[in-house]
């Protein structure tokens, strides 16, 4: 008896037995889930069924680095990146290139992203597409600009050219939620705009690791109860105190905690449906 109770033991204990991380199952999927378009779970936690690949070129956007197969997304968020890209357009500013959405089916990832589960977040980068549309080989070889000297500066030619003017338009569109973007150029951005009306500024939130492309994340879309909004940012600008932390040494000492993978478990049930749907 005691040995059996040490073979179980040691069976609970094989790694192999623990769950698979639930990026396997959703990093295999090509296709989308059938079905309605509905969001499960949230932003980090989630999936969705019903998604729609972005077209590699539009008016006024081409999407980047087609090879990894990340402009899967929420119809809503399709049909933003067109709205964004036709009034960057109306208001004279350059062509917008689109950086990773999500997953066909969206789900956790291998690498990179903790959130971009639910096809509603999309990276924007902050190099304009040119006149000339990249090529296929220059989608996959060309990078984007990051426009941040050190913490604390922009490069002031690049910034000016950049993408980052089409900010402001992304945070008026009702669609969205939130923005995240490098502190400074949330700061470039409460300055340029003082003394005006800017409700939309709120939305704007500084974060770790944005200072290459913006990030812009809509709110659940209607259709689907299962959607878990996160909660809607502080009230206020943010352009005063509250900004003044990041330029500070305090939100670069701590150390990050090592990434755990998600499994299915951690995922709303309605996802095993989602991915293992034909
Ligand atoms: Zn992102």
């Amino acid at each position: 008896m005691f040995r059996s109770l040490a073979l179980c033991l040691a069976f609970l204990a094989t790694p192999a037995l623990a769950e698979a991380p639930a990026h396997e199952a959703f990093g295999a999927a090509r296709s989308p889930a059938p079905g309605e378009a509905r969001v499960y779970g949230s932003y980090a936690k989630g999936c969705h069924a019903g998604g729609v690949q972005l077209a590699a070129d539009g008016p006024g956007w081409a999407a980047m680095r087609l090879s990894r197969d990340r402009r899967w997304a929420h119809p809503a968020l399709a049909d933003f990146v067109a709205r964004l890209a036709a009034r960057a357009r109306a208001a004279g500013l350059g062509g917008l290139l689109i950086g990773d959405m999500g997953q066909p089916r969206g789900g956790p990832m291998k690498s990179g992203h903790r959130s971009h589960q639910t096809g509603l977040d999309v990276d924007i980068w902050l190099r304009p597409l040119s006149e000339k549309r990249p090529d296929a080989t220059a989608r996959e070889a060309l990078s984007s600009w990051d426009v941040v000297q050190g913490r604390a500066t922009l490069f002031e030619g690049l910034w000016r050219r950049s993408s980052a003017r089409a900010i402001p338009l992304a945070a008026q569109d009702p669609a969205v939620a939130r923005i995240f973007v490098h502190p400074v150029i949330k700061r470039a951005l409460c300055a340029e705009t003082a003394g005006t009306a800017r409700p939309w500024m709120s939305k704007i939130r500084p974060w770790w690791g944005h200072d290459a492309h913006f990030h812009v994340r809509l709110a659940c879309p209607a259709g689907s109860p299962e959607c878990v909004d996160q909660a809607p940012p502080p009230a206020g600008e943010g352009c005063g105190a509250a900004l003044d932390w990041w330029f500070t040494d305090e939100p670069y000492s701590g150390s990050s905690s090592p990434r755990k993978d998600l499994t299915m478990a951690d995922l709303p049930p309605a996802c095993r449906a989602v991915v293992d749907a034909n």
